[in-house]
């Protein structure tokens, strides 16, 4: 029995009851190895639907349906991931690399499955979806017949479900994947990768920077945190040089074999901290006609946020710096915490302090197959700014 605030929350859309929402249970608490799914009611005995239950997560239930007789069977988990790919055949384009399953926004909670070519990875961050992921890998291969399946539940949240952490081979031999994307071909290692081996939510807007490279003429571009050159790679087609620069060396080294198998050569890879990079080329007046910034998550929390927009600010001020007249910024953001609005303030910030007015050419976000539940906040993550700089 969950409380009004608990009941409401979920009436209003939203999938998740926290363990301060619950008022009690009927006849007795689910023993602490539980997997079944519990069925929710609110103050008065109404129900609410169907959830998975976490022992040890401060969000203890999550809601897999809300109709009064359904069960969380194989027929539903099958219907469940048949819409999931259904959206994908009608949202993704030009790509065998995406995410087939985005966890809460398919009504999946705690599931994540992403295509690479031939080959499937898998997440079950949850104590029910990890219960369920023997069932979940056998229907995906009479789905799907991938070759390769491989698990990366070596992700820190696991450990808030009080689940084991570990990564490893499901199905097949070889965790080597070559996706297409856009026409270009990425080569990648499903088990060394960070994430689940790419940064699939920027798909998008790689073709997307690509896009307004060529209809602003850009001849020189910074990708600044490139990985393994997802940004880079499609800038190259569209501009005379790109520099490209990440802390990593194996996704440098990954991001120029990338290039070699795409025949592109007009890339610098630059392995450097990315503040101490811009901070040299702002004081050394290098200039570009459009810089990318898409920097790793630094408000994981809501609480380290001050910090983090500083060094957003820090990072999009040097940028807008080295922009040369009418040139273009791409400035990302994967952190949950960092609201859109709070984005673009920063960005006004820095361009009054770098004295570079900015006009806003687009305003984006995740890839489609990355869906947003409107109802679910939290399931709307990254942002992607594209602006020009006088
Ligand atoms: N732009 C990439 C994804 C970037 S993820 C894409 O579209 O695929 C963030 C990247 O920042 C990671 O590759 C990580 O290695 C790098 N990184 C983290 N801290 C860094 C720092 N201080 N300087 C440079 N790179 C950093």
């Amino acid at each position: 029995m969950v409380n009004d605030r608990g009941a409401e929350r979920v009436r209003g859309g939203h999938l998740w009851i926290y363990a301060s929402d619950i008022l009690g249970f009927e006849p007795a608490p689910p023993p602490p190895e539980a997997t079944a799914p519990v069925r929710v009611r609110d103050r008065r005995g109404r129900e609410l639907g169907l959830a998975d239950w976490s022992p040890q997560s401060q969000i203890r239930l999550r809601l897999l349906s809300r109709g009064a007789g359904d069960t969380a069977d194989g027929a539903w988990l099958r219907q469940r991931l048949e819409a999931a790919l259904a959206y994908r055949r009608r949202v993704v384009r030009e790509s065998d690399a995406y995410r087939l399953v985005s966890a809460e926004a398919d009504g999946l909670p705690g599931l994540i499955v992403d295509r690479y070519g031939a080959a499937l990875s898998l997440q079950a961050l949850t104590w029910g979806m990890a219960a369920r992921q023997d069932a979940i890998v056998a229907l995906l291969e009479r789905l799907l017949t991938p070759q390769v399946i491989v698990e990366r539940n070596d992700v820190k949240v696991r450990e808030r479900e009080g689940l084991p952490l570990r990564s490893g081979m499901l199905r097949g031999e070889s965790a080597r994947a070559e996706v297409a994307i856009h026409g270009l071909r990425f080569a990648l290692d499903l088990l060394e990768g960070q994430k689940t081996g790419a940064f699939l939510d920027q798909r998008e807007n790689w073709l997307a920077a690509a896009q307004w490279a060529r209809a602003f003429q850009v001849e020189s571009a910074l990708d600044v945190f490139c990985y393994q050159g997802g940004f880079a790679l499609h800038l190259a087609r569209a501009c005379k040089r790109v520099e490209a620069v990440d802390s990593s060396r194996p996704a440098l080294e990954a991001a120029d074999a990338n290039a070699a198998r795409n025949g592109l050569e007009n890339i610098d890879w630059v392995e450097a901290n990315a503040f101490d990079l811009l901070k040299h080329y702002d004081q050394g007046g290098n200039q570009f006609d459009m810089v990318v910034l898409d920097p790793p998550a630094f408000a994981k929390s809501r609480s380290a946020l001050e910090a983090a927009i500083g060094g957003y600010k820090e990072i999009n001020l040097r940028a807008l710096k080295m922009l040369k007249p009418g040139g273009l910024l791409i400035s990302c953001s994967c952190s949950h915490h960092l609201a859109e609005s709070e984005l673009l303030g920063l960005m006004a910030a820095a361009a009054a302090d770098a004295r570079r007015p900015l006009t806003i050419l687009e305003r984006r976000g995740q890839a489609l197959d990355h869906p947003v539940l409107l109802a679910v906040p939290e399931s709307a993550y990254l942002k992607c700014v594209v602006a020009v700089a006088r």
